[in-house]
């Protein structure tokens, strides 16, 4: 076998942290986030895993028609919706459900016939309560839910939907005024419900209502930004591995990589690990990065580059070249790792790149 890196996709990790999101959220069904390519782990392959899902939420059509393809009968909701007659027309052919963000969204469905496709779809319709991002305004969604409900007529299949902006920092007051204006605006209506993403899921029951949202929990890691190590409950599906591919004997003052930042601070042996930024390790990466190589951790050493990094090989005994090294995984939380680059852990997956093999065990 000849591969230099690899991402191992634990698919029993996956379909155990969708059970717990069924178990936390016991009163609602789950909507599986399996977005960009499945926060990169493979769209297809994460779907077909996490098959017993309620739903499955994409943001782009391109990727809900992917999900439609290998399942025929799935629901599937696209979270940008659509903005032309012809992306309507794709929602009613590929049986999609759309959120209704905008007015324009609603002019399209005013001049279009969606008499099957609106008998037999959910819309969800987004109220923006502090995101600020997609979805009619909190002081004046009514005019565009009513042209909603005027459109789809009696059978107003409609889901009222928002987003937390904050929900990851369980101290941030702004989540308790998101859910409580959530509150205030859906006391009036009988539609189903739904705000939680997997921090509302985990962290604040009172936001489960219909549906959750869960995405990056499904894949093992913590949405909490602080205290991530609730890894005893969620378990980790991506271990990124890759190989030395050289070990270098250096002298105290040389100087490794690009720029010659980094330089060894006594004589010692340096790893040669390939794999870069061209295969989605994050060039942020700084110097003290963790890797593990044979179950110890150690650290990178000088700039990331784009096929390779460098590793201090000074606490590791018993390497070789083609030791395998983990870039993160099961032992080495990438929320750690992504703590070193200055980004989170879902920018770090999403990142995984083509040249990485994927294998799904
Ligand atoms: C991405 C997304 C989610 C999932 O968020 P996680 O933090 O990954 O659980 C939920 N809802 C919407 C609207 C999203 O865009």
């Amino acid at each position: 076998m000849s591969w230099s890196s690899r991402a191992l996709i634990n698919c029993a990790a996956l379909q155990h942290n969708l059970s717990l999101a069924k178990k936390t959220a016991s009163n609602s069904k789950v909507l599986a986030v399996i977005k960009s390519n499945g926060y990169g782990h493979g769209i297809t392959e994460i779907s077909t895993s996490l098959v017993d899902a309620d739903a499955f939420a994409v943001a782009t059509i391109d990727e809900a028609i992917l999900v439609r393809n290998r399942h025929p009968d799935k629901t599937i909701v696209v979270l940008q919706g659509f903005l032309s007659k012809d992306e309507l027309s794709l929602f009613q052919q590929y049986k999609l459900q759309a959120v209704i963000h905008t007015s324009t969204q609603l002019d399209i469905l005013e001049s279009t016939n969606i008499v099957d496709y609106a008998l037999e779809q959910n819309f969800w319709f987004k109220i923006d309560t502090g995101m600020g991002r997609l979805g009619f305004s909190s002081d004046n969604f009514i005019k565009a839910l009513n042209r909603l409900e005027k459109i789809l007529g009696n059978n107003s299949n409609i889901i009222l939907m928002s987003h937390f902006a904050n929900a990851d920092d369980p101290a941030d007051h702004k989540t308790i005024q998101q859910l409580n204006l959530f509150k205030k605006i859906i006391k009036s209506y009988h539609y189903k419900k739904s705000i939680a993403n997997s921090a509302g899921l985990l962290a604040w029951q009172e936001s489960h209502y219909d549906w959750v949202r869960a995405g990056i929990m499904l894949y093992g890691v913590s949405p909490f930004s602080q205290n991530y190590k609730i890894q005893d409950k969620l378990q980790t599906v991506m271990t990124l591995e890759s190989k030395l591919i050289a070990i270098n004997i250096h002298k105290q003052g040389d100087s490794i990589g690009y720029t010659g930042d980094w330089k060894c601070p006594e004589d010692m042996n340096v790893g040669v690990v390939s794999i870069g930024y061209g295969d989605g390790y994050p060039r942020q990466a700084s110097s003290g990065t963790p890797v593990l190589v044979n179950g110890v951790k150690t650290t990178i050493v000088g700039r990331v580059s784009m096929d390779m990094i460098c590793i201090d090989l000074r606490p590791i005994a018993n390497v070789e070249i083609g030791t395998t090294v983990t870039l993160w995984g099961e032992h080495l939380a990438i929320e750690e790792v992504a703590s070193y680059s200055k980004t989170i852990a879902y920018e770090l997956l999403c990142q995984v790149g083509k040249r990485v093999e994927f294998v799904y065990l």
